[in-house]
C-alpha cells in the first residue's frame, strides 16, 4: 500500500505519518512511499489507540503553550483597557487571541457566553488576569452613572407610574426532568372558568390564575411556555430580561445533571429569583434528599435546611402539590413587588417570546409585553424599523383581544416580515424609524436560519461553495455555542460548514431526518446514539461521529473540508528534449529518439510537445532506452529512445518538455 493511501484512510498527513510511526513500533523508515499490506493493517488496528493519544498530546501541548503565554504576558506586564460592559469578540481582540480560545476559557470558569455576548468588567477582569494580563478599567464611565444596556432598560427607566403586573416565570432544568410537563399540569391547573375560552394556542407563553392564600384575591401569573432554556438564553444574550422568577424543575430519581448546572449559572449570573420544583416524587427510586444534598454543592440550599432557596416536592404527572408551588411563586413574587411592576399608561414596550411565518396568516409573532400596554392599530417597531402594525391580537387561548397589559403575552397579526425571538417591540420610538426594507430584511433571515456559516453578501460565491452539512448534537449549551463560535472561524473562498441542526441532549430520529433531508453527517458531542439509532443511522445511510473534545471535532470538520477542496496539482519542470528521428508510429503511441537538452529526462514523466515555439499537445513517455538498455532516468547530454504515449503524432525537429505533476492536498487554516 502507498503511504499517502495509507495517511488519506487514516486522515493524517503523510509526513506526519512517516514521523509518529516509528514511536509506535512501526520502523518503516521517514522516506518511505510504500508500505507491507500486512503493516498497515496493523497501524489501522491500532490507530484509535495512536490517534487518543496523539490528542492527548496535543491537548497538552496547547495547554503547555498557553501556560508559557501567560507567564510571558506577566513578566512582560501586558495592559489591557476593559470598559463596564465588554463583548466576548471585543475582549478576544483587546487579547489578541482566538475567540473561540477566549470562550473556551469563560466556559471553563463556568461562563456560557457567546461571542456577541456582553460580559461585566468584572467577570472579564478575572478572566484576563487568570491569562496573565493587567487590567486598568476604563475610565470615562464611572461606577455610579448608570449604564443603560439597551433601548429597552432605557425605556423601563423612564417609567413613570408603576403599578405590579403578574410576574413572568421561566421553567428550567435538564432534558426529560419534566418541563413540558409542569407547563402543561400547570395551565390545566387554571382556577378561572375556560369555558369561555377558546381551545389552548401554543403561543409562547400562557397566563393562569390563582387565589393568593394570604389575600385569597384572585390573581394572574405568565409561563413563558418555551422549555428548553435555549430560547431562554438567547433573549438573555441580546440583554432582554424577561422572566421575574425561575423554576428549576430536577427530577427527584434523577437528580443534578449538566443542563441543571448550567441553569444554575444562568439564574446566578441574571440573579433571578427562584423556586426548585422537586419532581417525580411518584416515582420509585425518587430521592428527595439526595436532590436537596447536590443542589447544595452549588450553593442552593434549601429553606429547610437553613438556606434561602424555596424547594417544593411536586409531580407534574399525578399533579401533586401543584398548588403549593402556585403559592410559593406568589409569595416569591411579592418578595420583588418593587421590580415586578410597570407603567400601563405609556405605549407598548416587550420582547419578542415567539416567532414563525404561518401558511394563512403570514407572520405571526407572541410579543411579551413587559410595559405599557399595546393596542390594535400600534406601530410595530423593531430597532427602529417599522416591520407592520397590529391588526389584530390573540391571547393564549385563541381569542381576539382589543388591547394587551403589562405581562400579557399576545400574539400578533400585521407583521410585513417576521421579527427574530429576542427582538424589541418598542412602539414609542415610531416616530424616528423607517419603514422596514422586506426583502433585503426576508434575504437576511433565509439565511440566518440555516445559521450559514459563509459570508453571507457574495451569494453567488457562497452557492458554488461545496459545503460540509452538519446537525450538532451536545450535552451543554456552553458546548454547542463554543462549537459553533470555532466554526464560524473558518473562512475558505471554496468550501465551508453549514449547520443544517443543533441542539441538546442524545441523537434523535429528528436528527437523523434532518442530516438525511440536508445531506449531512450528525456530530454528537459528549451525547449518545443508542442502539436503535444507531441501527437507524446505519439503515439510512446517515454519515455519524461522535467527539469528547473540541479539538477533535474541529480537526475532523477540517480534514472533512480539505476532502472537499480540489487537490492542488504542483508541477515540476525537470528536463527539455529534442526529437531527432521517429522509428515507430502507432495508433497514440510512437517510439521516438531525441536528446536530451537540458535537465534530465524521467521514465513516467509527462510531456508538452511544442513545435516552432508553441504547445500542441501533452503525453507520456512510457519507456526511456539508452543505448540496448532500460534506464530510469536520462541525463543532459545523453542520446535516448522512448516511448511516448498521447494523442498528437510527434515529428523530427519538435521540442518535448518533460515535468513531473503531483496532487497535492491543500490545508485550510482556522483564523
Ligand atoms: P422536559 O424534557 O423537561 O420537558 O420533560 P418532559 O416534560 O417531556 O418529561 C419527560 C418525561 O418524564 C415524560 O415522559 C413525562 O411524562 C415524564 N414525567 C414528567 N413529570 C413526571 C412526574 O412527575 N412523574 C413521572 N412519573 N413522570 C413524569
Amino acid at each position: 500500500m502507498n503511504v499517502t493511501e495509507l495517511a488519506r484512510k487514516l486522515r493524517i498527513h503523510p509526513k506526519e505519518l512517516l514521523e509518529i510511526l516509528p514511536e509506535y513500533g512501526f520502523d518503516i523508515g521517514k522516506k518511505a512511499i510504500k508500505i507491507d499490506n500486512k503493516v498497515a493493517q496493523q497501524i489501522i488496528k491500532k490507530w484509535r489507540y495512536i490517534k487518543r493519544e496523539l490528542d492527548e498530546k496535543k491537548i497538552k501541548e496547547i495547554e503547555e503553550q498557553k501556560a508559557k503565554e501567560k507567564e510571558l504576558r506577566k513578566e512582560q506586564g501586558i495592559e489591557i483597557t476593559i470598559s463596564d460592559l465588554i463583548t466576548v469578540r471585543d475582549l478576544a481582540d483587546k487579547m489578541q487571541m482566538p475567540v473561540t480560545q477566549l470562550i473556551t476559557e469563560l466556559m471553563k470558569n463556568g461562563i456560557l457566553a457567546n461571542m456577541n455576548q456582553n460580559i461585566d468588567f468584572e467577570t472579564a477582569a478575572v478572566m484576563s488576569e487568570e491569562l496573565g494580563f493587567t487590567v486598568t478599567r476604563e475610565s470615562g464611565k464611572t461606577d455610579d452613572t448608570e449604564v443603560v444596556e439597551d433601548e429597552l432598560e432605557g425605556i423601563l427607566a423612564g417609567q413613570k407610574n408603576k403599578t405590579t403586573r403578574p410576574p413572568v416565570i421561566v421553567v428550567m432544568g435538564h432534558v426529560d426532568h419534566g418541563k413540558t410537563k409542569l407547563l402543561d399540569t400547570i395551565r390545566q391547573t387554571n382556577i378561572v372558568d375556560t369555558e369561555s375560552g377558546g381551545i389552548t394556542q401554543h403561543i409562547g407563553a400562557y397566563q393562569t390564575t390563582w387565589k393568593d392564600p394570604k389575600t385569597k384575591e384572585e390573581r394572574d401569573l405568565t409561563f413563558i411556555d418555551t422549555p428548553g432554556h435555549e430560547a431562554f438564553t438567547v433573549m438573555r444574550s441580546r440583554g432582554a430580561k424577561v422572566a421575574d422568577i425561575a423554576i428549576l424543575v430536577v427530577a427527584a430519581d434523577d437528580g443534578v445533571k449538566q443542563q441543571t448546572k448550567e441553569v444554575i449559572q444562568i439564574i446566578k449570573a441574571a440573579k433571578l429569583p427562584v423556586v426548585v420544583a422537586i419532581n417525580k416524587i411518584d416515582k420509585e427510586g425518587a430521592d428527595v434528599q439526595k436532590v436537596k444534598t447536590e443542589l447544595s454543592h452549588f450553593g442552593m440550599i434549601a429553606e429547610d435546611w437553613g438556606g434561602d432557596v424555596p424547594m417544593v416536592e411536586i409531580s407534574a404527572k399525578e399533579k401533586l402539590n401543584i398548588d403549593k408551588l402556585l403559592d410559593v411563586l406568589l409569595l416569591v413574587g411579592d418578595m420583588s413587588a418593587d421590580e415586578i411592576t410597570a407603567d400601563a399608561n405609556m405605549p407598548a414596550a416587550g420582547t419578542v417570546i415567539e416567532s414563525h411565518v404561518d401558511k394563512g396568516m403570514g407572520p405571526v409573532a407572541t410579543v411579551l409585553v413587559q410595559t405599557g400596554t399595546l393596542k390594535k392599530n400600534d406601530p410595530l417597531v423593531f430597532n427602529g424599523e417599522i416591520y407592520g402594525k397590529v391588526r389584530a391580537m390573540k391571547d393564549h387561548r385563541g381569542n381576539l383581544i382589543e388591547e394587551a397589559t403589562p405581562s400579557v403575552p399576545a400574539q400578533i397579526i400585521g407583521f410585513k416580515v417576521a421579527p427574530r425571538v429576542g427582538d424589541i417591540l418598542t412602539v414609542g420610538s415610531a416616530k424616528n424609524a423607517k419603514k422596514i426594507d422586506i426583502k433585503s430584511k426576508r434575504a437576511e433571515q433565509t439565511g440566518a436560519e440555516t445559521h450559514m456559516i459563509l459570508p453571507q453578501n457574495d451569494d453567488e460565491d457562497d452557492k458554488k461553495k461545496k459545503t460540509l452539512n452538519l446537525v450538532i448534537k451536545t450535552d451543554v449549551l456552553g458546548s454547542l455555542e463554543a462549537i459553533i463560535g470555532t466554526l464560524e472561524t473558518i473562512q475558505h473562498e471554496e468550501v465551508g460548514v453549514k449547520i443544517i441542526g443543533k441542539g441538546l441532549g442524545n441523537i434523535t430520529d429528528a436528527d437523523i431526518a434532518k442530516a438525511e433531508a440536508g445531506h449531512g453527517t450528525v456530530v454528537g458531542f459528549n451525547v449518545k446514539a443508542d442502539l436503535a439509532i444507531e441501527e437507524k443511522l446505519r439503515e439510512k445511510n446517515v454519515p455519524y461521529k461522535h467527539f469528547k473534545i473540541i479539538y477533535g471535532l474541529t480537526d475532523w470538520v477540517k480534514e472533512e473540508l480539505e476532502t472537499l477542496l480540489d487537490h492542488e496539482m504542483i508541477v515540476t519542470e525537470i528536463g527539455i528534449l529534442k526529437v531527432l528521428a521517429i522509428f515507430r508510429t502507432d495508433k497514440n503511441a510512437m517510439t521516438i529518439g531525441g536528446r536530451v537538452e537540458e535537465g534530465k529526462l524521467i521514465k513516467g514523466a509527462k510531456v508538452r510537445v511544442k513545435r516552432a515555439g508553441e504547445i500542441i499537445g501533452v503525453g507520456v513517455l512510457t519507456q526511456l532506452q539508452s543505448g540496448k538498455s532500460e534506464v530510469k532516468k536520462a541525463p543532459a547530454g545523453t542520446e535516448c529512445g522512448m516511448r511516448y504515449e498521447g494523442k498528437v503524432k510527434i515529428e523530427a525537429d519538435d521540442i518535448l518538455e518533460a515535468y513531473t505533476e503531483e496532487s497535492k492536498v491543500r490545508k485550510i487554516e482556522f483564523k
